[in-house]
C-alpha cells in the first residue's frame, strides 16, 4: 500500500515566550484510501497535528514524509506547491469569500495549482455538481445556509483531486441533521476511494472513520480497531 503521509516521532514546540510543547513524538501513517479520525479534546493538538500534516505550519523534530517526500528539506515554493494539488483543506467556518459567488470560490483552488484558466470553470461547476450544489453556482456565501456553505468549501477543496482530504472539525458549526448530510457526503467520497483524515472532538464523527487516533497533550495514539 502506498503511503501517503508518514509521520516518525514528529514534535512541535511554538516558540513562544513561553515556549509550548504541543505535539510530542508523534507517529503516524496514512495509505492511500484510508479514512482516519483523530479525535482529542480541545488543546490537545489536533489543529496543529492538522497544520504539519497539510504543510501549512513546520515541525520542529522528527520526521516527516509526505508522499514519500522528506517535508524538512522542502522550500516554502515546494510546500506551497504540494498543497495546492495534493491536499484538500476543510475548516470548521468555511474560509469562502464573501464577494465571490460559490462557482468563483471553487475556482480559486486552482490558481495555486497550475490548472489552466480555461479548464477552471468547468471543472469547478463540476466539482460544485459533485456536491449537489449544481443549481447554485451563482450564490454568494450569505445566499447559503451553514452546510451549503461547507459543499461548496468541500467542492473547493475537492477540485483539484487532491490525493489527501484533510478536515478540521468540518461539521463544528453546523446543527446535527446538517452535519448528517456533510459526514454522509465524505463517507461517499472515502467509498469511492478518497484519502481522508477528519479531526473532531466528536465520537459520533469519529466512528465514521475505519480507524481512530487519539491525540492527548500532544501524545498521539491509536485506538484498537
Ligand atoms: P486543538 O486543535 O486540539 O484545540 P491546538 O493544536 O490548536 O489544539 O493547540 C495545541 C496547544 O498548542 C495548545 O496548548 C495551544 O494553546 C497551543 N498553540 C496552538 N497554536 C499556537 C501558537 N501559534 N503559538 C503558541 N501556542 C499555540
Ligand atoms: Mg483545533
Amino acid at each position: 500500500m502506498t503511503l501517503i503521509l508518514d509521520l516518525q516521532e514528529v514534535s512541535k514546540v511554538y516558540p513562544g515566550p513561553p515556549p509550548v510543547q504541543a505535539l510530542t513524538g508523534c507517529s503516524l501513517q496514512i495509505s492511500e484510501g484510508e479514512y482516519v479520525a483523530i479525535m482529542g479534546r480541545s488543546g490537545s493538538g489536533k489543529s496543529t497535528l492538522l497544520n504539519i500534516a497539510g504543510l501549512l505550519d513546520r515541525h520542529t523534530s522528527g520526521t516527516y514524509l509526505f508522499g514519500g517526500r522528506d517535508t524538512a528539506l522542502m522550500s516554502d515554493r515546494d510546500r506551497s506547491r504540494a498543497r495546492a494539488t495534493n491536499i484538500g483543506f476543510v475548516f470548521q467556518s468555511f474560509y469562502l469569500l464573501p464577494h465571490r459567488v460559490a462557482l468563483e470560490n471553487v475556482e480559486l483552488a486552482f490558481v495555486y495549482a497550475g490548472v489552466a484558466r480555461r479548464e477552471r470553470r468547468s471543472r469547478a461547476a463540476d466539482a460544485l455538481a459533485g456536491v449537489g450544489l449544481g443549481h447554485r453556482f451563482a450564490a454568494l456565501p450569505r445566499q447559503l445556509s451553514g452546510g451549503e456553505r461547507q459543499r461548496v468549501a468541500l467542492a473547493r477543496a475537492l477540485a483539484t483531486r487532491p490525493k489527501l482530504l484533510l478536515c478540521d472539525e468540518p461539521t463544528g458549526n453546523l446543527d446535527s441533521n446538517t452535519a448528517a448530510t456533510i459526514m454522509a457526503l465524505i463517507d461517499d467520497l472515502s467509498a469511492s476511494g478518497q484519502t481522508v483524515a477528519i479531526i473532531t472532538h466528536d465520537s459520533t464523527i469519529a466512528n465514521h472513520a475505519q480507524r481512530t487516533v487519539m491525540i492527548q497533550d500532544g501524545h498521539l495514539r491509536e485506538l484498537a480497531a
